[in-house]
């Protein structure tokens, strides 16, 4: 199938055409974005292939389905950039990648834990500029810590498995339980319990209606003084400028953020020869306490192979008429 890949890097390409010797499908590489300026890249080409920050929004949804466009297969997991009942309506199916390695994701958000409890992004630069003080760098162990999950799906699950090795006392909160966690001794509580009993609080609930700025005053205002909050959803989960209020008067004293609510403006880019203007990002990083990647928790080769694979599977899949079981419909869309 021919198919326009939007949003795309040297590793996406690197990966989707590696992949691709499977599959035979015809690729075409955009750099930019998918948006009403770029949509007449896709040519005749059936599929776009997009990913986190492509704004699939109706007029987009309806200019692609005046093109011919009968497929949109996301790169991701998450589909809150698709106006999914748009898609529907103009009969446009859309696919995603559901499941690439939560693992990915998991590990990262202990990377960011473990950064910040243990203070190793400032031992890094003290120790390069022969600074061996210990001042400050006390830090604090995760065992017998009780550790919140914010969603207890394929990620929220797999952190759970690393924290209870880790000798954490799990608890969760989700719209609904699932058996792994509860075999592992996850404790289901309300969001609020959650917050009031937590010493660190990891996000992995999708970004809906409901999510949109979980983590805002009232919230912070349950949780323990000196919290540690980690955001490796979707940065709109959290009200950034309540959080930034929480760590000027020390309510949060750990913040570690792979994910930020106007990261389309930033992330996946080399802006280092460039003034961010976003003030409030760069408010963010003037905090000792904080901690900051740029979208990369999925960034492991694993999981980018996995992403290639059922990409392209998806896009065989609905060429040849079948069903995908990675098809999302409105019916998944957020009400
Ligand atoms: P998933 O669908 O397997 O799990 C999400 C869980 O959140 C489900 O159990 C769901 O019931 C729960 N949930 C939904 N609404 C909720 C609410 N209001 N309160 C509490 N829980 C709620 O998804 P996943 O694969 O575990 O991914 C989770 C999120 O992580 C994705 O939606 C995506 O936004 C984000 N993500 C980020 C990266 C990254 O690189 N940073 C990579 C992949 C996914």
């Amino acid at each position: 199938m021919k198919v326009s890949v939007f949003s795309t890097k040297p590793y996406d390409q690197q990966f989707l055409e590696l992949i691709n010797n499977n599959y035979g499908h015809q690729l075409s590489f955009y750099s930019c974005p998918l948006t009403p300026d770029t949509i007449n890249l896709a040519g005749d080409d059936p599929c776009v292939c997009v990913f986190v920050h492509d704004k699939l929004t109706r007029d987009v949804i309806q200019a692609l389905h005046n093109k011919g466009v009968k497929l949109i297969a996301l790169r991701c997991a998450g589909f809150n950039n698709v106006d999914l009942k748009a898609a529907q309506e103009f009969g446009i199916t859309v696919v995603r990648v559901p499941a690439y390695s939560p693992e990915a994701v998991a590990e990262h958000a202990v990377g960011l834990m473990l950064s910040l409890s243990r203070k190793i992004h400032r031992a890094y630069n003290r120790v390069r500029e022969g600074n061996f003080s210990l001042n400050g760098l006390l830090g604090f162990e995760l065992h017998h810590k009780t550790v919140g999950i914010v969603g207890t799906g394929r990620i929220g699950t797999a952190l759970a498995k690393i924290l209870t090795g880790f000798g954490a006392t799990v608890i969760a909160t989700d719209i609904q339980s699932n058996d792994t966690c509860h075999q592992l001794g996850v404790e289901y509580v309300s969001f609020d319990e959650l917050c009031q009993r937590s010493d660190a609080i990891s996000l992995h609930c999708p970004l809906t209606p409901d999510t949109y700025h979980l983590i805002d005053e009232q919230s912070i205002e349950l949780m323990k003084q000196n919290i540690m909050l980690i955001n490796t959803s979707r940065g709109a989960v959290i009200d950034t400028q309540a959080v930034i209020e929480a760590l000027k008067n020390n309510k949060i004293g750990y913040l570690g953020l792979d994910v930020y609510e106007q990261e389309e403006h930033l992330f996946f880019e080399d802006l280092s020869d460039k003034i961010i203007t976003d003030d409030i990002f760069e408010r963010l990083l003037t905090f000792p306490n904080v901690l900051i990647t740029g979208h990369q928790a999925f960034f492991t080769e694993e999981a980018m192979t996995s992403i290639a694979h059922t990409t392209l599977k998806n896009i065989s899949c609905f060429e040849k008429g079948e069903s995908c079981a990675t098809e999302i419909s409105a019916d998944d869309a957020a009400p």
